[in-house]
């Protein structure tokens, strides 16, 4: 049997009518950037995160530049980061000069907590920036008490929890301004690269829609030094059809991930993701101290499977002058060392999941 890592087959060609009826709406209107296709879409979002104001951008990248320039995030501030994370999220940071702070997540969820973040704040420390890593939210409530006494500014990285959940509201809706990656292998993705800006501040809304538009309002009048990340009206139309079916994708992955739990549960050398009512599972994380025999074991039996992420952001060439060395951040390296994600996707099969776990069980019995 093969299983691929992630197939987006159901998640694209499922849709394929209605997203070339999307398409051809938009060719027949005859505008093709920054339209009504957006405002659409950046309504929907809206309205399905819970916040006043979503701004559709480029990507998920420059939705967090976008960010921390509207908060004024610059060379003489520090930003609080996760050790563990995609890169992206340090990249936004020194992308606008300023200081990354890591801090290393719990090793039982993945995340960064009130407590971490608290302990690393300065008098410097102008905001924190938490990702809902693997799907699961942090805990946002304790977050903003701890940022609303401390006075720091916190955004979301929710590119990896779109549809998540916690205390009873939506991911991408708790901190001051927040970030949301579209990219196409993400939960909700577009079919080309995306992002989206959310906030409640209507001042910060128009900052982010100047920022997003060569830091222009009125054409050739350029009031701030802004960027090119403009949202295309084709990617805006066949997002709000994909919309509506993100919330039954995430169910999918809530019971490919129950299974998981059930059936590898027994095995003492593998350590599972604890399950968490509103965690999405863009990525399903197993901890193995085998983990590349394990990898290869899967591979010959037709398995995909990857590593979020073999090389920690501090110890990437790309960071080389920062200094960091191996034994920084002990938390983020063994995760790197250790961890192993398995094939978790709508319309993966019951019978495909089996399969997977059987071999797992079979790798640990050899
Ligand atoms: C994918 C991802 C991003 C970047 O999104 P792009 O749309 O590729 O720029 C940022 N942060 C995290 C945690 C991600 O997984």
């Amino acid at each position: 049997m093969e299983v691929p890592y992630l197939d987006l087959s159901f998640a694209n060609l499922n849709h394929k009518l209605a997203l070339l009826a999307a398409v051809e709406r938009v060719i027949d209107s005859g505008w093709t950037i920054l339209g009504k296709e957006v405002e659409q879409f950046e309504m929907l979002w809206a309205s399905y995160v819970g916040t006043r104001y979503a701004i559709g951008v480029a990507n998920g990248l420059d939705a967090m530049i976008i960010a921390l320039e509207v908060l004024g995030v610059g060379p003489a501030d520090e930003v609080i980061v996760p050790s563990n994370t995609y890169i992206a999220t340090w990249l936004a940071v020194s992308r606008v000069g300023a200081k990354i702070i890591p801090v290393e997540p719990d090793i039982t969820t993945f995340n960064i907590d009130a407590a971490a973040i608290q302990k690393a704040i300065s008098p410097r420390t102008k905001a924190a920036i938490v990702v809902h890593l693997y799907g699961r939210p942090c805990p946002m409530k304790e977050i903003m008490e701890m940022a609303g006494a401390s006075g720091i500014f916190i955004i979301e990285d929710n590119a990896q929890a779109q549809g998540a959940s916690t205390d009873g509201q939506m991911t991408g809706s708790f901190g001051h301004i927040n970030a949301t990656s579209l990219y196409p292998g993400k939960n909700f993705g577009a079919l080309g690269d995306a992002g989206v800006i959310t906030t409640n501040q209507k001042e910060w809304s128009e900052k982010c829609r100047v920022y997003r538009n060569y830091g222009s309002q009125n054409k050739y009048e350029n009031e701030l030094l802004g960027y090119n990340s403009r949202l295309d009206e084709v990617q805006a139309a066949m997002l709000s059809v994909k919309l509506e079916f993100l919330k039954e994708n995430n169910v999918f992955r809530a019971h490919i991930a129950n299974t998981y739990n059930e059936q590898l549960s027994g095995i003492d050398k593998v350590f599972l993701p604890t399950l968490s009512p509103g965690n999405v599972w863009h990525i399903y994380p197993i901890l193995v101290e085998r983990r590349d025999a394990l990898m290869s074991y899967l591979k010959e039996n037709g398995i995909g499977t990857l590593i979020h992420y073999p090389i920690p952001a501090h110890l990437q060439k790309a960071y080389a002058h920062l200094g960091y060395q191996l034994g920084d951040f002990p938390i983020a390296e063994k995760i790197a060392a250790e961890i192993l994600s398995l094939p978790i996707y709508p319309g993966m099969r019951p019978e495909q999941v089996e399969y997977v776990c059987e071999k797992i069980k079979a790798f640990f019995k050899k």
